[in-house]
């Protein structure tokens, strides 16, 4: 059997329960070194074959998975945050059918929920922002027409950035193109949940300079929007003038706004 894990972020205590408990029974484990944090190996046992995809190719990953599942073993492989966003599991899922062997998925803490912790923030704030852009500037990967920075930047909503900190120049020219003002809050999180883990709280307008100022290029996310700003509405669900299945309105109360200096 072969399990996609999510790391989760980096504190080895963010992976799941689930997460933890296989790596615990693993034979043979290969993590994405660039990102996951090496703590996570002490879960595994001693006799436990231990590998570091960073190195690796897609054919080398598969070449090392495949031999061990076949003999029954236990194969985790260990993918940073949830192996759904930007984790490049699903090439490897394609090729693992071909040789007709079992998997299995297990979510994990992305690290845009925990940049939102870091914040301690919501992303979707009501009569702020409804929706989360996950997205990413166009680098040696290219981006499909009508998915630029710009077009949806364009929306307003609150946009998570990946793999972006070494373009935050040009990330900037493009929010502000599609609409984002100069002054509109920003937020840089680096490393979020590692022991050197930063959060700079700046506009679009100073991303770039605020990351040379403390020297980040790499394993950063940026967060923009009004979510990071202290203007909304509060919850309908909580309101008690607000009826839902599971409670009645009280029409007395009134509708008080929340205020945040
Ligand atoms: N699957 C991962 C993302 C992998 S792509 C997830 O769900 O989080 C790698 C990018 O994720 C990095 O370039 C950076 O933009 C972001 N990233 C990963 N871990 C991070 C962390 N702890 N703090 C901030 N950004 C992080």
């Amino acid at each position: 059997m072969i399990y996609f894990i999510g790391a989760g972020p980096g504190a080895a205590d963010l992976i799941t329960v689930k997460g933890k408990e296989l790596l615990e029974k693993a034979d043979l484990v290969i993590y994405a070194g660039s990102l996951v944090n090496p703590e996570l190996l002490k879960y595994c046992k001693p006799e436990c074959t231990i590998m570091n995809s960073a190195t690796m190719t897609l054919e080398e990953v598969i070449a090392a998975m495949v031999p061990a599942a076949q003999a029954g073993q236990l194969v985790v492989r260990l993918h940073t945050g949830d192996p759904s966003i930007y984790g490049a599991h699903r090439e490897q899922i394609d090729l693992l059918r071909s040789y007709n062997l079992d998997y299995e998925v297990v979510p994990g803490v992305s690290s845009f929920c925990a940049a939102a912790a870091c914040l301690k923030a919501e992303y979707t704030l009501p009569n702020v922002s409804q929706s989360v852009i996950i997205t990413r500037m166009e680098g040696r990967t290219p981006v499909p027409s009508h998915q630029k920075i710009a077009d949806y930047a364009a929306h307003k909503a609150t946009m998570v950035i990946f793999l972006s900190s070494g373009m935050l120049e040009k990330l900037q020219t493009e929010l502000v193109r599609g609409g984002y003002r100069n002054d509109t809050p920003a937020a840089i999180v680096y490393k979020a949940s590692w022991p050197d883990e930063m959060v700079i709280r700046c506009t679009v307008g100073t991303l770039a300079e605020n990351a040379a100022k403390y020297g980040i290029n790499k394993t950063a996310l940026i967060t923009v929007g009004g979510f990071l700003g202290n203007a909304y509405d509060r919850s309908e669900l909580y309101n008690p003038t607000f009826a839902h299945g599971f409670r009645e309105a009280d029409p007395t109360k009134l509708d008080v706004k929340p205020e945040v200096k």
